[in-house]
């Protein structure tokens, strides 16, 4: 059974590169009829943020790619949180170091940095591996009974892996195929620590064999722990999942990863959702914030570092579950261009349903504290909606739906307003006063009628009649504007006008 599960790490907000990491993995599971597991990662005391877990949920939920197990979702593998998995993880270091696949170290920070600077007066780099592991504090190197007194002293230690000196490991990933991989070129890395907390990885790989997870689909990042993960599954005689490492994304101009800072600079959300920095209230943009839909936000997110093979560019989740394909994810870096999010977004606003956006809108009106009907507010939708890219355009380009203009833009104005306009707009007043059932086509008629009678141009009456009533040379049909406001709305709004 496909089993794959996203496992952040509650150090902050959910970064673009991560929700594209879960979408992944949820259509992965979604194509294959399998679990999608959230598992968080937070061993790692010094870097929690407590807000930082609820975000990662609300962002899944927001994008519309829940999981089916994790924290809240009890499935049969929990508990979810790595902290509440503590005491399973000891029992597997210590079968590692009877194994001989790991050893205790006793090293301390100090007598680690002396060996540092040491080697770098030498011009070489230390690393705590099998070349120089026989000179350090360690069960390798000590003897038995130095071992137990120093276990029985309390003294502090890590476990470490014992990594083999020269051998060629041969892993696959399901993206980049074969890899090869010297082991003398790694480190011993720490597996456990004497505070009873497991490392990243130690607690990785056990939750991925517990969880039986079939499929680990993670960011090209952890690509250099691959060996390690690997090796790791052998010691423990167990069946190591298929891997497939995801590629990295790129800044918009193409040079280097996408940061989490990158939004701030280029003015474009990196976030899911808005995030407020708990130490310092710094405010971050985000996707929902910012008035994107989930679709474009997913749809884009797909095409970071994927592709589907034809012409086809809009998909909405379940097209995507449909064509997604490990085989088809690229190895080489994927530049993230946000004018492409707002294109996608373009796209879903004009496919949205109008009830939809009505309800939206509705929101923002009734933040402004103005009363009107529900159906008022769908008829502006059905008017404005193909000149907005977001929701809160139909307000910014058809406030004047809801209010009357508090001012006149100053250009128009000057070029409209000459010396007999109030004078014909006066007389445009009457001619409005007569109109009874003031709907867009009888006005248009009469004003037309009008105009064409008193032998003036159109654009003497029109402009100025449309500066009353919008306050600018912007927005739909002028006599679909003045049927919605109503009959003594616009007259009003002319007098005003005059004045
Ligand atoms: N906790 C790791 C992270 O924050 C998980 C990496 C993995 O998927 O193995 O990304």
């Amino acid at each position: 059974k496909v089993r794959v599960r996203f496992a952040p790490s509650p150090t902050g907000p959910l970064h673009i590169g991560g929700v594209r990491t879960a979408l992944y993995n949820y259509l992965f599971a979604k194509k294959h009829n399998g679990d999608f597991v959230l598992r968080i990662e937070d061993t790692d005391q010094n870097r929690y943020v407590e807000s930082a877990e609820d975000y990662i949920v609300e962002s899944l939920n927001w994008c519309g790619i829940p999981f089916d197990e994790g924290p809240g979702k009890e499935g049969d593998y929990g508990p979810y949180r790595q902290s509440e998995r503590k005491d399973i993880y000891r029992k597997y270091a210590e079968e590692l170091i009877k194994t001989d696949n790991a050893y205790y170290a006793f090293d301390t920070a100090e007598e680690l940095d002396a060996h540092r600077k040491d080697h770098e007066e030498k011009g070489k780099t230390f690393i705590y591996n099998w070349h120089n592991r026989m000179k350090l504090q360690n069960s390798l190197a000590l003897s038995e009974n130095q071992v137990r007194d120093k276990l029985d002293a309390d003294e502090n230690y890590v476990i470490r892996f014992k990594s083999p000196e020269y051998e060629n490991l041969h892993i696959k990933d399901e993206i980049r195929g074969e890899m090869e991989i010297d082991t003398s070129t790694l480190d011993d890395k720490v597996l456990f620590k004497s505070d009873g907390m497991p490392t990243y990885h130690l607690a990785n790989i056990v939750d991925d064999h517990l969880m039986e997870i079939s499929h680990v689909i993670r960011g090209e990042e952890w690509l250099p722990s691959l060996a390690l993960h690997f090796m790791l599954y052998r010691a423990f005689g167990w069946d190591a999942p298929k891997f497939a490492h995801l590629p990295l994304i790129l800044k918009p101009q193409g040079k280097g990863k996408l940061s989490k800072r990158d939004g701030d600079k280029l003015g474009f959300p990196v976030f899911p959702l808005e995030w407020k920095d708990p130490n310092s209230g710094e405010i971050s943009a985000g996707y929902r914030e910012d008035g994107y839909f989930p679709e474009a936000v997913t749809n884009m997110l797909a095409f970071l570092g994927w592709n589907p093979g034809t012409e086809q560019e809009f998909f909405k989740l379940n097209d995507l579950v449909e064509a997604f394909a490990i085989d088809r994810v690229h190895k080489g870096g994927a530049k993230f261009d946000p004018e492409k999010t707002k294109w996608f977004q373009q796209h879903y606003m004009h496919e949205a349903d109008e009830k939809v956006i009505a309800e939206k809108l509705e929101k923002i009106i009734d933040e402004k504290e103005i009363k009107v009907s529900s159906e008022y507010v769908l008829k502006v939708v059905s008017l404005m909606k193909e000149r907005a890219v977001f929701v809160n355009d139909i307000w910014d380009q058809g406030y004047f739906f809801f209010l009357a203009p508090t001012s006149y833009d100053p250009k128009n104005a000057k070029k409209a307003w000459k010396e007999d306009t109030a004078d014909l707009m006066q007389e445009l007043i009457q001619v409005l006063q007569k109109q009874e059932d003031f709907k867009a086509e009888s006005v248009q008629a009469e004003v037309k009628a009008w105009i064409q009678q008193k032998e003036v141009g159109f654009g003497k009456v029109m402009q100025p009649f449309r500066l009353a009533l919008v306050g600018a040379m912007q927005g739909p049909d002028l006599y679909e504007i003045a049927e919605m406001i109503g009959k003594e709305e616009t007259i009003s709004r002319l007098e005003k006008a005059i004045k």
